[in-house]
């Protein structure tokens, strides 16, 4: 038996429905607010997500899916999107359309990371990206489109996090607190954590683990550290969300694992599904598309996992889309009967109605069966008597009433 890899997971036709509801809904969500969808590869050279994402992020340090081709160059399955949304943007010219330029792609990503609930290797994510404002509007936009989403799906218990983290005008001193506060706890903290006290002392603030969450409840925090600039614009974004009616709490330790951020950051946190409790999470970059090689053009997006979703989903009692059921299914009995069925089933199909019959060669009682099986609303037992009656019985099988109706009228019973 050979089993799937370690981290990756079979979406089966019953999970499907909820999926496509989901994929739906985003898309449906994303278009009302004026974006377009993208599609990149799979893979990128590895060396974009070193500068996009961060060369010293867990992301690129520890999770990445790199590998060489037969050429001996050095590729990435992709983490994440939006260092290849960015790429392509520029890659493509796109960077002097008329802004904001706003697209979002539904993407599976992939990270070597340990497997739990909420954390897969391969996941699937729903992302936006907006480049050409740097107004606090644009934030609070894109925050209202996450917010709108998750509301869609039903996911009651979803609180949204927002954070500045500032700008490379102020973050410096903020830098230096930081490192001044954790260098007094420096024996305590985990070997990532000391590691990154020298390379990302911000990092900290995000790490899971037990002493190093409890060492930085009682950090220096970034909001107090502010620049009037990143002040005024926190500010204004906090008064837009009030304006559109959209809750939030200030959560000064929100920063964030990729290092692209600037100002704002943010996430939707649920409560009720388990540690991986982020539904999503995202923030500015206006430094990202410079940092490669594009104009420097402001941006600012967010991220789903779509298994978080479903699990928020759940958690929330939402409802979920049931798998498609045959609106009839023909019983028969001979040949007559089948060729008559088949040639039925092709129209009702032709007409838009889900219509099946039996392509076995089962007895009629184990179509029956078979036809309560796959739910089936109705169910029609047609044999030489019906065929030469021009009329059967249509059985409704959730009440369990039956009536007599024409053979060239039963369409209209589906319609
Ligand atoms: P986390 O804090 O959970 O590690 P992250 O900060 O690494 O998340 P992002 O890179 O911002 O996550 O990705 C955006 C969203 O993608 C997350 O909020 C989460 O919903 C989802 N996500 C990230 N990593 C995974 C994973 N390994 N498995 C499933 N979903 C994931
Ligand atoms: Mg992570």
């Amino acid at each position: 038996m050979i089993s799937k890899p370690r981290g990756t997971m079979d979406i089966m036709p019953e999970e499907t429905p909820l999926w496509r509801f989901i994929e739906n809904t985003v898309r449906e969500t994303a278009s009302k607010y004026g974006y377009e969808e993208i599609r990149t590869p799979t893979f990128e050279s590895t060396e974009l997500f070193a500068r996009g994402v961060g060369d010293s992020t867990d992301v690129v340090q520890k999770e990445m899916y790199t590998f060489e081709d037969r050429e001996h160059r050095s590729f990435t399955l992709r983490p994440e999107g939006t260092a290849s949304v960015v790429r392509a943007l520029i890659e493509n010219g796109r960077c002097s359309d008329a802004m904001p330029l706003r697209l979002y792609y539904l993407i599976s990503c992939f990270r070597y990371e340990k497997p739990q609930a909420g954390r897969s290797r391969e996941f699937f994510q729903f992302g936006t990206e907006m480049f050409g404002s740097a107004d606090p509007s644009a934030d609070a936009t894109v925050i209202s489109l996450a917010n709108e989403i998750i509301g869609s799906l039903g996911i009651k218990d979803a609180v949204l996090h927002i954070n500045s983290i500032g700008c490379p005008e102020c973050r410096p001193g903020y830098r230096k607190a930081l490192v001044d506060y954790f260098t007094d706890y420096s024996g305590e903290l985990c070997d990532s954590c000391r590691e990154r006290l020298k390379t990302n002392p911000l990092r900290i603030l995000d790490c899971k683990s037990p002493v190093c969450s409890e060492i930085a409840k009682k950090a220096p925090k970034m909001i107090d550290y502010l620049c009037g600039e990143c002040k005024d614009h926190f500010e204004s974004l906090t008064e837009y969300l009030s304006s559109m009616g959209i809750r939030y709490e200030i959560d000064p330790y929100i920063v964030r694992g990729l290092d692209y951020y600037t100002r704002t950051v943010f996430e939707f946190i649920s409560g009720s599904i388990g540690a991986q409790s982020t539904v999503c999470g995202g923030g500015r970059y206006d430094g990202l598309m410079k940092e490669l090689g594009g104009p420097d053009l402001p941006g600012i997006g967010f991220a789903m996992g779509l298994t978080r979703l479903i699990l928020a989903m759940k958690a929330s009692g939402a409802e979920l889309p049931a798998s498609a059921a045959p609106a009839v299914y023909f019983c028969t009995m001979g040949k007559e009967a089948v060729k008559y069925a088949l040639s039925k089933v092709a129209v009702l199909r032709e007409k838009g109605i889900y219509a099946d019959c039996d392509i076995v060669g089962r007895s009629v009682k184990s179509q029956m069966k078979y036809a309560d099986k796959i739910k089936a609303r109705y169910a029609v037992v047609i044999g030489d008597n019906e065929l030469q009656a021009g009329k059967a019985v249509l059985k409704d099988m959730i009440q369990g009433s039956s009536k007599e109706v024409e053979l060239k009228e039963l369409w209209k019973e589906f319609v």
